[in-house]
């Protein structure tokens, strides 16, 4: 090979590692995606340039499917629907990685030295399986499947065998390279390991599977840079594979679930105390007009946006409302819970496409001291977030995540279509607190009823 594609490469790991870090901020946030584009687009030319590429109206074919379908789905997909969008991303991904694999295992068979095989069987079975739980985790947020768990006695004993059979498969395929059944033996296991393992995870927990099948999919394809001596794709997968951990460990912690919890504790299988009672109390319902009226000589409102805002894409009432009130003299910021909405980062991104400025967006160690001082909270259908229980139902799924503390402010008023609970399942006390205004009603259409109302004050 000559140097040039090796100084491309080097560029383009460089461009990817970069990407990473300035994607973990929201005003370097587009940089970043563009650097990771700018990135492949270098890898890809280096590999033209490095190997002597076959076929190449096919590939330049494919690219073109690809890309046809690819920019309208990335164009009019929702940003709630980002989750499932991405676990088909890892689908395929993970898929070509495995085919690939058994393509190189054909080629060179029965002559794989007992590095090679066991590095083709590692990443095969990682590949199969991230296919087939990805698949899961796209039905499971999409809601073609239920979204609770498929728990059973004996369930984790039944998973650790189909997994041991594929490494089984694996141990014999290194013993025994040439004894090519094995591989769709192994394929076999694998496919239905991943089917199980994410089955058994509660839909609630899809997010934190999607990051840990994203870092499978990437220690796949960072095997078969082992295998094809190509060291892009090493860096690549490697990088995919540990900031793909490293986001489900950060996401389990800021719910605070253990990571083993998340994946193997079959969480959602079981309705919570507080889900099964039927609600005598009633609560009190309120117009904009009353909220606007409370919040006359306002000096600090924090909002706390949730899932609910990014459902109803609110965050441009939500704007126009903040400017209002500071045009009145008054101060807003934004209460950001780490897991609002249904991504990781989901409130920063819809509040800075309406352009709320950076400095007003407090994280939950920031926002807490800050509830005590504000005249009102305004949650945006956000629910488990602030939801009690989380402090004081030890059988609710909630339990131990940290929340923003609403209560400690002078009124609250919650925005919500119904007195539905949140993604945990779990009603919520706060509804029922005589401090507690309930307006309900699209968070979009109260929000931008608010703003007329505080207009009109
Ligand atoms: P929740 O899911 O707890 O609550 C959202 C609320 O929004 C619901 O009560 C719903 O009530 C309301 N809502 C829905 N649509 C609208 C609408 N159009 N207008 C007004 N209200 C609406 O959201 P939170 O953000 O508080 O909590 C996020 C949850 O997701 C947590 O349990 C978290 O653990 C989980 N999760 C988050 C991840 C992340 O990375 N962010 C990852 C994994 C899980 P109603 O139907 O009555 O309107």
């Amino acid at each position: 090979m000559t140097l040039f594609p090796q100084y491309l490469y080097i560029v383009a790991a460089a461009l990817f590692v970069l990407s990473l870090k300035w994607m973990s901020e929201v005003k370097t946030s587009r940089r970043g995606n563009w650097a990771a584009i700018s990135g492949m687009v270098l890898a890809i030319a280096a590999t033209f340039l490095a190997y002597p590429v076959q076929h190449v109206p096919l590939l330049i074919a494919a690219a073109v499917v690809g890309t046809l379908i690819g920019i309208p789905i990335a164009m009019k997909l929702p940003m709630t629907a980002v989750p499932q969008r991405t676990a088909m991303s890892h689908a395929f991904g993970s898929l070509a990685v495995a085919l690939i694999g058994v393509a190189e295992y054909h080629q060179r068979a029965p002559n794989v030295d007992p590095f090679t095989m066991s590095v083709l069987a590692s990443e095969m079975i990682l590949g199969f399986l991230t296919f087939t739980g990805s698949c899961v985790a796209f039905a499971k947020l999409q809601e073609l499947i239920p979204g609770k768990p498929f728990v059973y006695k004996g369930r984790h004993l039944v998973n650790l065998g189909t997994l041991a059979a594929a490494v089984v498969c694996a141990v014999l395929l290194v013993l025994h390279p040439g004894r090519e059944l094995l591989v769709p033996a192994l394929a076999g296991f694998a496919l239905l390991f991943g089917f199980l393992l994410v089955m058994a995870i509660g839909g609630a927990d899809m997010p934190t599977v999607i990051a840990i099948l994203n870092s499978y999919a990437g220690l796949s394809a960072a095997g078969l840079g082992f295998v094809l001596n190509s060291k892009i794709l090493v860096v690549a997968g490697t990088l995919d594979g540990s900031s793909g951990l490293i986001l489900a460990l950060v996401m389990s912690q800021a719910m605070n679930r253990s990571f083993l919890n998340v994946m193997f504790g079959g969480v959602g299988a079981a309705p919570s105390g507080a889900k099964g009672q039927v609600e005598t109390r009633s609560v009190r319902s309120y117009l904009p007009e009353d909220v606007a009226a409370v919040l006359d000589g306002a000096r600090l409102v924090v909002v706390v946006p949730g899932y609910g805002m990014a459902v109803a894409q609110a965050q441009h009432a939500v704007k126009e409302f903040a400017d209002l009130i500071e045009a009145k003299g008054g101060k807003v910021v934004y209460a950001i819970h780490p897991v609002a909405g249904r991504m990781p980062g989901h409130m920063n991104v819809l509040l800075a496409e309406a352009n709320v400025p950076y400095d007003r967006l407090l994280e939950m160690d920031e926002a807490n001291p800050v509830f005590p001082e504000a005249d009102m909270a305004i949650v945006v259908g956000a629910n488990d977030v602030v939801n009690p229980a989380a402090r004081t139902q030890a059988d609710s799924p909630l339990y131990g995540m940290p929340i923003l503390d609403v209560d400690k402010a002078r009124s609250a008023v919650f925005i919500k279509r119904s007195m539905n609970p949140g993604f945990a399942g779990v009603g919520n006390e706060l509804f029922y607190l005589p401090n507690t205004m309930m307006v309900f009603g699209d968070a979009k259409k109260v929000m931008t009823e608010l703003a007329a109302a505080v207009k009109k004050n």
